[in-house]
């Protein structure tokens, strides 16, 4: 069969079919997602089983798929994209995203360098410097500063650039060269992202030279335990090189107080790096930008647009104040990639500004969705979810069987059933295991706590109330 054609690829005009039934797919499930069990129940190994064990000798039409997608593929969806989907932080998508995804993969660029595709390292310079000002971000961050920004697929990936290029600019490039013989020293809260001590490994830098500074009772750092860590550290022979602070951890949304911490690495000549991954958004609504603060003191900054901000994973946002630290330690010029274009230097080629050589058209769905929604849709939406969270802490706190472990500034509430741990671990498993809502837990000061995210694209305030009715019947 497949010898007697000339060729199997798709024709224009059944992709044209396809892609409208395609879409019609993504489209019904966007209406029925609501009424699905948020949390999957499927067992391990279900979904796999479910596949043929072998692969299919001869193609079929992609519309034959879509079946199997809701036979065998939906019942091992946890839904993400549900507007009863308050756990972890969100990892939000939206129609205007899916399809600037859609069109990115249709033009299978690969953008490694400015030459390979001018407009998809032009179009994202262009977005990262509209995100400097929709956030009031500092404008050494602006493409056309000595700094600038570039998509990454993660925050981890973007830390661990932070850190290269720290520990490249503290060794004067010795580290990539001989190995990493000094005695580096970095520092975060015992609060942060655990993909810090991940990128401290792979940088070579060693977990056990990773200090975790001690947390005030809003779980933020204290600036004068870095201090004294650095202090002794120094003392011990040791050169502190990279601080990284975090604006909304992923426990509680705590918020460590950049100002003094960034001048503790000033005086001591320190990288300061800024993870605010899913809090950075909220800098989108000018009431909300005092969370920023202290970010133009910092060397590096990212977040994630592909949590809050209605773009679809991945799309990480990370800037530098001086591009040239992060491209001295990552670039290598092979005679395979040399053009005229970079040669001249008179381009970016964001090849350099991250590990991986090759890299998809990313931006072209922050643009489409930038344009779906506008700036002022954009905070008409975040100020509903953090209007909405706080209205669920008001009803939390009015409930005398409940307490509140944080403070609440955005849309992350942190509660528990003043019963105890045990109590509140049943509440939270009754809960999910409902399927209509979907929490997630952390343990703040030891005690058993659970989160409830208000971020998602579909939801909406009758959402969030009818949360709180079946958090409240469920506790009894
Ligand atoms: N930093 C914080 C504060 C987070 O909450 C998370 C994930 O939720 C991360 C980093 C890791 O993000 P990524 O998956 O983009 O690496």
């Amino acid at each position: 069969m497949a010898d007697e054609k000339q060729s199997l690829h798709m024709s224009a005009e059944e992709f044209r079919a396809a892609g409208r039934d395609v879409i019609d797919w993504i489209a019904d499930y966007y209406e029925k997602v609501e009424s699905l069990p948020v949390l999957s129940t499927v067992a391990p190994g279900d979904v796999y089983h479910a596949l043929p064990d072998e692969p299919p000798h001869s193609g079929e039409s992609v519309t034959h798929v879509l079946p199997d997608l809701n036979r065998a593929v939906l019942p091992g969806i946890t839904h993400w994209q549900s507007p009863n989907f308050y756990a972890y932080f969100p990892s939000n998508s939206s129609g205007p995203s899916v399809l600037g995804d859609l069109v990115s993969s249709g033009l299978g660029v690969q953008g490694m360098l400015w030459a390979t595709s001018p407009a998809c390292t032009e179009v994202e310079m262009k977005m990262l410097d509209w995100l400097v000002q929709m956030l009031g971000l500092p404008q050494h961050f602006l493409s056309s500063s000595r700094g600038g920004g570039v998509i990454q697929d993660s925050v981890s990936s973007a830390t661990l650039c932070a850190i290269l290029a720290a520990r490249e600019q503290i060794t004067e490039g010795k580290c990539n060269e001989e190995g990493c013989r000094m005695p580096l020293v970095a520092y975060t809260s015992t609060q942060a992202h655990s993909h810090l001590e991940k990128d401290i490994k792979v940088a070579g830098i060693g977990s056990r030279n990773l200090r975790m500074v001690d947390v005030d009772s809003n779980f933020a750092m204290r600036p004068e335990a870095l201090d004294r860590a650095i202090e002794e550290d120094k003392a011990a022979g040791k050169i502190p090189f990279f601080v990284c602070a975090t604006i909304g951890t992923t426990s509680s949304l705590a918020l460590d107080p950049i100002v003094e911490i960034a001048e503790i690495c000033r005086k001591n000549a320190i990288w300061l790096h800024v993870d605010a991954a899913m809090a950075g958004t909220a800098a989108l609504c000018p009431e909300f930008r005092w969370t920023n603060r202290g970010v133009e003191l910092a060397d590096s900054y990212v977040f994630n647009p592909h949590k809050w901000m209605f773009t679809n994973f991945d799309c990480t946002a990370f800037y530098v104040k001086n591009r040239h630290a992060l491209i001295n330690s990552l670039s290598i010029v092979p005679e395979y990639l040399r053009n005229q274009a970079s040669n001249a230097g008179a381009v970016i080629d964001y090849r350099d500004w991250h590990v991986p050589l090759g890299r998809r058209f990313r931006a072209l769905k922050l643009w489409f969705v930038i344009r779906h929604y506008g700036v002022e849709g954009l905070q008409f939406h975040i100020r509903q979810h953090i209007a909405w969270a706080h209205e669920f802490a008001g009803w939390v706190k009015a409930d005398a069987r409940f307490e509140i472990l944080a403070p609440h500034p955005l849309n992350l509430v942190c509660f528990r059933l003043k019963s105890g741990d045990d109590a509140s671990e049943r509440l939270l498993k009754q809960l999910n295991a409902s399927g209509k809502l979907f929490l997630s837990h952390t343990k703040l000061a030891g005690k058993y706590t659970l989160r409830f995210c208000v971020g998602q694209t579909h939801t909406e305030r009758r959402h969030v109330e009818a949360a709180w009715k079946e958090i409240s019947s469920a506790a009894g």
